[in-house]
């Protein structure tokens, strides 16, 4: 799916949450009586305190892009880590022969493995498997998840059927590794896990070098591959991207997490020790990191005081969808609890945290009812609670708030890194397109939030978006992998 903006309108928003305390006040007496839905304190405070005007936005920009030169400065320079990735060179098309791909990151992983014929042939035959990594395994030792992976890719391999894949004389099967927890990157092929997430607590990694975990495991399982490239997945959805455009310059996930990547100027990046400053290479912005500016209300501060990692990633934690249900939820238990949302009583299932996901507000949110009918079987069933119309419209508006917020704060990460690539290379101004790819089941599936980042897109870069193009590369990652690891073959 592509999405190619053309004649840009621009829509200001300022404003459009402006109301005089005394006068709500009054709004909100009479508004609960004729069963209005938009005037409740907590609601109405709540969208205020969200509110992202467009000069809002242009701060946040501003602030972001700040924190990227910062962090490509010095290490540690800024909110945003400006990870090295040593990806210099992308896929040019004219890749040849076997090469596999390995994808880490969740509660699967996945093998695939593509047989390249050059610029005339592309993608002559490809093969994957998806296989789901027992729980015990992702709290369980190194050896035993690895070993499970090693097993796996060597069944994988064993069905290869010689006809359609061929592996050169000489050579060993190489494979692309995307890896997607925080890595330390070394070199192309080697990294050191600096925390697991996601669920995952492997013992016997600290410090240790991912890529020879993998290669050890290999070797036991009697597998004679190795791996040429280690990624993460915004780095391997910016290259599978190229394959097929020239003209993307940045991969951007928006799913549980996000993340984005973009293709920088050496000569840009004070902190690269090289003795080549010419020529571009792969940033991994890390940009869930970001923490100023942000317009956090005390639900956010709550969510927040009650993570994992409090005071940071606190971008993330407003526009991915791991955070979108559990912010609605945290509002609508403070309207139960001080406006009867819900009746008289608050729903257990309310004070359950992550108990609303970012997949029921999505549903929500579709429902063109006039009586919201789906909007009150979603809260029925995952709340156990029968809301009135009234509470139904209430509860639409929470989500349309949080999404709203969270898409125009993507699009204005977007815009930072399309201006700075901008700034170094004048793309943009000498009319030449740029593409910025896009996957995560975020982006993909809630229209709404898909939207409000077009919002924010027009509003803060007007006639020059003429030049953008967002496209939705699903599923791009793992070529994007198996592609890195042939441009970075060792034969
Ligand atoms: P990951 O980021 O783990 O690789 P995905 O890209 O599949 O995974 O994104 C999963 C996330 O996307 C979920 O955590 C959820 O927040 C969001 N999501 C999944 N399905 C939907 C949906 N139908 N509507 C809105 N958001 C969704
Ligand atoms: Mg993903």
């Amino acid at each position: 799916m592509s999405l190619m903006f053309s004649s840009p309108v621009v829509t200001p928003t300022i404003g459009s949450f402006t109301f005089s305390s005394r006068r709500s006040n009054y709004i909100v007496m009479s508004a609960v009586r004729s069963n209005s839905a938009s005037t409740c304190p907590v609601l109405t405070k709540f969208q205020k305190d969200c509110a992202t005007p467009t000069p809002y936005l242009r701060n946040v920009a501003n602030a972001i892009a700040d924190d990227m030169r910062a962090g490509l400065a010095v290490e540690g320079g800024g909110d945003l880590d400006m990870i090295l990735t040593y990806v210099d060179a992308l896929p040019s098309g004219n890749e040849e022969g076997l090469f596999y791909a390995l994808d880490l990151g969740g509660t699967n992983f996945r093998v695939r493995s593509v047989q390249l014929g050059g610029k005339k042939k592309r993608v002559i035959a490809t093969e994957s498997e998806q296989i789901s990594i027992p729980q015990k395994l992702m709290i369980g030792t190194r050896e035993e998840l690895f070993g499970f992976i090693a097993s796996k890719l060597a069944s994988f391999v064993a069905k290869e059927k010689p006809g359609r894949f061929r592996l050169e004389e000489g050579r060993k099967r190489e494979i692309g590794f995307t890896f997607s927890f925080p890595v330390k990157q070394t070199s192309i092929d080697s990294g050191t896990l600096i925390k697991w997430t996601k669920g995952f607590k492997v013992s016997g990694m600290e410090g240790k070098d991912v890529v020879s975990c993998l290669n050890e495991a290999m070797e036991a399982h009697g597998l004679d591959m190795r791996v040429s490239a280690l990624v993460n997945d915004g780095v391997g959805t910016l290259a599978g991207a190229r394959y097929s455009e020239e003209d993307v310059m940045i991969g951007v996930i928006l799913g549980t997490g996000t993340n984005a990547c973009y293709v920088e100027q050496k000569h840009a990046i004070p902190k690269l020790q090289s003795n080549s400053s010419s020529g571009t290479t792969i940033i991994n912005t890390e940009w869930g990191g970001f923490s100023k500016v942000l317009p956090q209300t005390i639900f956010d501060q709550e969510m927040d005081a009650n993570s994992p990692n409090r005071g940071e990633h606190l971008y993330e934690k407003m526009i991915s969808g791991m955070y979108l249900g559990e912010i609605v939820r945290r509002v609508l238990l403070q309207m139960c609890e001080t406006s009867d949302l819900f009746g008289q009583f608050v729903p257990v299932k309310l004070s359950t945290p992550f108990e609303l996901r970012t997949e029921h507000l999505c549903k929500m949110q579709e429902d063109t009812t006039d009586d919201l009918q789906t909007v009150g079987s979603v809260l029925y069933k995952i709340l156990e609670v029968e809301a009135n119309l009234n509470a139904r419209r209430r509860v639409v508006e929470v989500c349309d708030t949080v999404v709203k917020r969270g898409g125009r704060l993507a699009g204005a990460g977007i815009v930072a890194i399309l201006e700075k690539i901008e700034e170094e290379t004048e793309r943009m101004g000498s009319g030449k397109r740029t593409v910025v790819a896009m996957d995560g089941a975020l982006y993909e599936k809630y229209p709404q939030y898909q939207q409000y980042m077009q919002d924010a897109l027009v509003e803060l870069l007007g006639d020059k978006l003429r030049h953008i193009a967002i496209k939705h590369t699903k599923d791009v990652s793992g070529l994007g992998a198996a592609l890195l690891a042939a441009t970075n073959s060792i034969y």
